[in-house]
């Protein structure tokens, strides 16, 4: 599950990683008011206006109303309230957010890091996440910080440092310093550096998340390091045990369809093709894409329609899929384990009378207990609905709705 910027900060401030100190609000009055309640310890009377959507690239994106910035420093006071409006209620295009865009309902004043002093500031890239290959978690950082990671990985690879954690032993402290030190950072800013890198896995350890990515971590004039921004993936699977962040899910950034499906306890994943899918269990439902690819075509969804798949059931996840105004053509694949073939096919019957008519072609493929009464029922049903029940026949059965 994503979370905004300032609840990112906020999980990562309860650990104890240092964070730019912001507030976030929902109008230019209350921003105001944010803005004179930051007390200035910085001195340069700025403040930062930061558009919060779930997307990154926002301080290059352009809100689509206004022209302006998703990410812009108001430069006193003054300026604030002009600046929120620019930002505020408007589409913000990033690159990350496809031409759409995304509506900015919020925006977080943040006080300006990036005061003169001593030294210049630096920025700096740090993630955590998990590597699969190694079954261990790592620290990727690099000295190339506030660019765009990808960027960097393909031009400058070398620039990009990886420290392995294995989950058993933690995070030590020898690895800390490495970080710190391979960042080119010597004195205070190297001691607040490993504080910062501790601090950061923990968070990422205690909270269940699945990604953090911190881009980018400031080292300040004054020698602090600060996470300037933050983005933060949940463990979707693990909320249950963090009945706190549940409550930061954002619907309104998420595909409606899914949110829909979710709340109807199916678990659906929209893609961009144009053959939906019903399968019950995820890794037919896997099998079942690779298929249609093989095919030479593209899945519109992955769907699994879990354990029960009665009438009810079948009908809530025609619905679904039938959102979707590419879908050409809908195959559904279940396997009758523990439950039967035939009370799927009556199911599916049923839904299909009960939606009226479905202008797309149906290819129903029931395997396993019962399946030859399936195919019967759906055979005799009258309806636009082909039956098959090897998955070839199925596949030859898609492939010529489609042509
Ligand atoms: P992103 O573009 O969505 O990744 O948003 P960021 O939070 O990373 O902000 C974009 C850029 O704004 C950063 O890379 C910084 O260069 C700049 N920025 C953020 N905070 C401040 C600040 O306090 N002062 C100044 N001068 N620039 C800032
Ligand atoms: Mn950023």
């Amino acid at each position: 599950m994503n979370i905004h910027e300032y609840q990112a900060k906020g999980i990562l401030s309860g650990f104890g990683v240092t964070v730019q100190r912001g507030k976030v609000v929902e109008n230019a009055a209350d921003a105001v008011k944010a803005a004179q309640e930051l007390t200035d310890e910085t001195g340069t009377g700025w403040y930062v206006v930061k558009a919060q959507i779930h997307a990154g690239g926002r301080g290059k994106g352009t809100v689509q109303e206004t022209g302006s910035r998703g990410v812009v420093l108001a430069k006193g006071i003054d300026k604030v309230e002009e600046t929120v409006k620019g930002i505020l209620g408007g589409t913000l295009v990033t690159l990350q957010t496809g031409e759409k865009g995304k509506k900015v309902n919020k925006v977080l004043i943040a006080e300006d890091v990036y005061y003169p002093g001593d030294s210049e500031p630096e920025e700096f890239y740090m993630s955590v996440l998990m590597n699969r290959a190694t079954g261990k978690n790592m620290i990727m950082y690099s000295t190339e910080g506030g660019m765009d990671i990808e960027t960097v990985a393909e031009e400058t690879p070398h620039l990009i440092f990886k420290e392995e954690i294995d989950p058993a032993l933690g995070l030590q402290p020898f690895q800390a310093r490495k970080v710190a030190f391979n960042l080119g950072l010597s004195g205070q800013a190297f001691k607040e550096m490993t504080k910062f890198v501790a601090a950061l896995y923990q968070a990422y350890v205690s909270s269940d998340s699945s990604m953090f990515e911190i881009n980018p971590v400031l080292k300040t004039s004054d020698d602090k390091i600060l996470a300037v921004d933050a983005k933060v993936t949940l463990d979707g699977n693990a909320l249950y045990r963090h009945k706190d962040y549940a409550e930061m899910r954002d619907e309104s950034e998420e595909d409606p369809t899914e949110v829909e499906a979710g709340k109807v306890g199916l678990n659906y994943v929209k893609l961009d093709g144009n053959v939906g899918c019903m399968v019950n269990g995820a890794g037919l439902a896997m099998a079942t894409m690779d298929m249609i690819k093989l095919l030479g075509f593209e899945p519109a969804n992955f769907l699994d329609v879990g354990g029960t798949a009665d009438a009810k059931r079948v009908e809530q996840a025609f619905r679904i899929i039938l959102k979707d105004p590419n879908v050409k053509a809908i195959l559904v694949n279940i396997f009758g384990g523990i439950v039967r073939c035939d009370r799927v096919a009556q199911g599916v019957v049923d839904a299909y009378k009960n939606m009226g008519e479905i202008n797309v072609p149906i290819i129903v493929r029931l395997q396993g207990t019962n399946a030859e009464e399936a195919k019967k029922i759906i055979d005799e049903s009258g309806l636009k609905v082909m039956s098959a029940i090897a998955l070839k026949e199925a596949a030859e059965k898609v492939q010529e709705a489609l042509s």
